[in-house]
């Protein structure tokens, strides 16, 4: 195991008013960071002072988009403690993300441990509201300073820590979303089921023209027939019809979240029948008019449930559960977040506490 190196700061900053935290605009004091070579491996691991670095104009990373990041949490829990949620479940998929693009593979245990570091130095970062989190973002670029297409041989990552508010402080508010079926994100072989920056880029004229519409988020449908249901882009999605919840499966162009993930683990503990097959958007509108569409919700890190009120595809809407929030995504919510606060017992070895306080 490499020596972590640790650099801390003498200018230690102020965390914010808690209920002004917003989502990803403040950060910690510190950061980790670490190089890869190619003939060298990934190398020199540090935490050092939060801050800008240096980056050649003609970087790869800034001209053909090779990078991948990750997003995760860190929790104080009612009881005083740090904990993590799943993280090498995040960090693996992170090496899945990294393979797709040609990224070198990370060791997961190795910046599993650092990373616990760097969140025990910031711990006074993470806010101690419910609903409050530390989100942190580990994320790769390549260096090359080169202005051709290759695979660069030289990489850096980051993991930068940033507080981040309530998502539901004034409680669930379900979102209208528009069924996309003019764009496309992605498509089987291609990156949409990497977590890199290129699918962001892909979704952003359409989300600027669903919210010029009135829409919160965009649901996507497959790129090639425009008939099953993929994801929002920032969230998985599943459909509660006939008491069953329907996900779309993993079949390559959608995110292997890993709140999908929980909820699903989650959902078949309870005792639910849980299906992950095609779902096309006329089966859901058609559900809807028999009267069996119980629930829509879409599921990530960043909201952990997210109701759907409605859903609108071809200029047709449909009003979900009467726009409230259903009794299934509550009680996910409400379990999952239950187990992060550490306000109920972790039965499934998910909860890794960094530290105590
Ligand atoms: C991160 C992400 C999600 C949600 O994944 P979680 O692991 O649950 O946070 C869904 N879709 C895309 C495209 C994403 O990048």
């Amino acid at each position: 195991m490499q020596d972590l190196v640790i650099k801390r700061t003498d200018k230690p900053g102020m965390m914010p008013d808690e209920d002004q935290l917003g989502f990803g605009k403040y950060f910690t004091d510190h950061m980790f960071v670490m190089d890869y070579e190619t003939g060298k491996g990934w190398h020199s691991p540090r935490i050092v002072p939060y801050g800008e670095f240096s980056l050649y104009p003609a970087a790869m990373v800034l001209h053909y988009g090779q990078a991948t990041f990750e997003g995760m949490k860190a929790y104080r829990t009612v009881d005083d403690r740090i904990v993590l949620f799943r993280p090498k479940d995040y960090l693996n998929r992170f090496n899945q993300s990294n393979e797709k693009v040609c990224i070198p593979p990370i060791d997961v245990d190795f910046v599993h441990q650092c990373l616990k570091k760097l969140v025990e130095i910031d711990k006074n970062w993470v806010p101690k509201k419910i609903g409050t989190s530390l989100y942190i973002r580990p994320f790769i670029i390549a260096t090359d300073p080169y202005v051709g297409v290759k695979v660069s041989d030289t990489y850096k990552l980051f993991i930068i820590l940033s507080p981040v508010g309530a998502y539901y402080a004034a409680g669930f508010n379900p979102v209208k979303i528009k069924v996309e079926d003019k764009y496309a994100r992605a498509v089987k072989g291609g990156l949409g089921e990497a977590k890199t920056p290129a699918n962001y880029a892909a979704s952003l004229k359409a989300g600027v023209e669903a919210k010029k519409e009135g829409f919160a988020q965009v649901l996507w449908l497959d790129a090639i027939e425009r008939k099953y249901i993929e994801e929002v882009g920032t969230m998985n999605i599943l459909f509660k019809i006939n008491d069953e919840i329907i996900t779309p499966p993993l079949a390559g162009s959608i995110l292997s979240g890993r709140t999908r993930l929980t909820t699903l683990e989650l959902a078949k503990d309870m005792g639910m029948k849980v299906t992950e097959r095609k779902i096309s958007i006329e089966e859901v509108f058609e559900a809807h008019e028999k009267g069996e569409l119980q629930e829509v919700f879409g599921s990530g890190t960043a909201a952990v449930i997210s109701p759907v009120g409605e859903l609108t595809w071809k200029g047709k809407t449909i009003v979900i559960n009467d726009n409230k929030t259903g009794p299934t995504a509550q009680k996910l919510f409400d379990t999952i977040t239950g187990i992060q606060y550490g306000k109920i017992e972790d039965k499934f070895g998910w909860v890794d506490e960094v530290t105590k306080l």
